[in-house]
């Protein structure tokens, strides 16, 4: 029999969810997100994609328990953030890009 392949680690109830997001808005508007954001370089597969096009990723997502700290945010290309949907870095490995 095949595990779960994505087990949630915790429940995650609605409003946790909300407040991490909530502190996600508030963490992208910091000095600290947009100099980690201008640096223009996906986290996960490196590519050099231009400040505007990268996205707020959760390492963990919220939604698997995930907090939004700058610990567990980085810089994604949008089809790496797509990919990568709710999984965790453990569970998904980014394609090699451009
Ligand atoms: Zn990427």
């Amino acid at each position: 029999m095949m595990p779960d392949p994505a087990p949630f680690l915790v429940p995650v109830d609605d409003r946790q969810i909300r407040a991490e997001r909530a502190k996600a808005r508030e963490l992208r508007r910091s000095a600290w997100w947009k100099n980690k954001r201008s640096q223009g370089r996906c986290h996960y597969c490196g590519a050099d994609v231009g400040a505007a096009a990268l996205t707020m990723d959760h390492k963990v997502p919220i939604i698997r328990g995930g907090r939004t700290t700058r610990g567990n945010v980085v810089p994604a290309c949008k089809p790496c953030n797509d990919d990568k949907k709710h999984r965790l870095p453990s569970e998904w490995a980014p394609q090699e890009r451009g």
